[in-house]
């Protein structure tokens, strides 16, 4: 992505093709043969991987498959069982001959799961004031974290829990130099700030949530451009997207609507942190809720420059620590 200028893709697998299923979806899959295991068959990969991103976005009392299909394109024994777990629970046995076939019941019954927000960007509205409400705790964490440190006499150790929860997630304690732990939680502080600008706190908040457009299939929950909230930034383009707007990909439909306020202040520390230009902005170096253990070896720096870390740290400042993984409709 560094060829582009900009940085922030943010999902599970982060960029990968996919075929967007969103609200604006149709009413069939948009096949170009039967997929399954039938002689009609063509199982290409592009048709495959459509069915298997289907199945994944019912839950398994939906008729979807459990544990979710790993959506590559290939036609194996787990993606006929999927499919005909999903027949059966909808059509009961005798319909489940494990074959979708284009336009016809199976193909359309596995659109029916698209509509789980009607409308993503307005549902990502509802939860910018409990987004706002969690960057408010986040940046009283910060500010008592801070006389922790300097508040004197501090007798009862009034911030201290702060002081461990910016350690936990920015590792604040261990920035080199007498005041680099000082400098730092000022440009973490600064990020909420500016989080607080962008959504509203001040009169000129300016979050634009916007569906993905079709012709982009990065198979993101949601992606934004560092420092888009920039006035230098704003309007520029990248493949014809204006850069000053947060977009919501189909994926978000696989989350459940306590995780948007959680994915609003991630793609929010991106959006308003500085652009990328300045080799500062908020990136992803790795992300709490995968398990590839990135996350878990970031260096101090890195965290104060990564999205998820905001994430993380709000949620645990407002005393709700946060696992995504918790709030995947189907299971990762
Ligand atoms: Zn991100």
């Amino acid at each position: 992505m560094s060829n582009t200028g900009m940085t922030a893709f943010c999902g599970t697998e982060g960029c990968r093709t996919f075929d967007s299923l969103g609200s604006s979806a149709g009413t069939v899959l948009g096949l170009s043969a039967a997929v399954g295991s039938a002689a009609r068959c063509r199982n290409t990969p592009a048709d495959v991987r459509k069915v298997q991103t289907a199945l994944n976005r019912f839950t398994p009392l939906e008729g979807g498959p459990s544990p979710a299909l790993v959506v590559d394109g290939k036609f194996g024994p787990l993606t006929l069982k999927g499919i005909t777990g999903f027949q059966k629970k909808h059509f009961g046995l005798e319909g489940a001959d494990g074959v979708v076939d284009p336009d016809k019941r199976t193909d359309k019954a596995l659109c029916t799961a698209a509509g789980t927000y009607a409308d993503l960007p307005a549902e990502m509205q509802k939860h910018r004031a409990r987004a706002m409400h969690i960057i408010n705790l986040a940046r009283m964490s910060v500010d008592r974290a801070r006389y922790f440190k300097t508040g004197k006499p501090n007798t009862w150790g009034i911030g201290k829990s702060d002081w461990e929860k910016a350690a936990k997630h920015f590792q604040i304690d261990k920035f080199p130099g007498a005041s680099g732990w000082s400098t730092a939680l000022g440009f973490v502080d600064s990020i909420y700030l500016n989080m607080q600008t962008a959504l509203g706190y001040v009169p000129r908040g300016l979050v634009l949530a916007t569906d993905e457009p079709l012709g982009s299939n990065e198979g993101a929950y949601a992606f934004t451009f560092s420092g888009g909230y920039d006035l230098s930034q704003r309007n520029l383009k990248w493949n014809g997207m204006p850069r000053g707007s947060i977009y919501l990909c189909a994926r978000m439909q696989n989350l459940d609507s306590d995780a948007f306020s959680y994915v609003l202040i991630h793609e929010t520390a991106h959006y308003v942190g500085p652009i990328a230009e300045t080799q500062n902005s908020i990136t992803d170096y790795g992300y709490a809720h995968r398990k590839d253990g990135k996350y878990q070896k970031l260096l101090p720096w890195q965290r104060t420059h990564n999205a998820d870390c905001y994430a993380q740290h709000a949620f645990d400042a407002a005393g709700i620590p946060f696992d995504l993984n918790a709030h995947l409709l189907v299971s990762a």
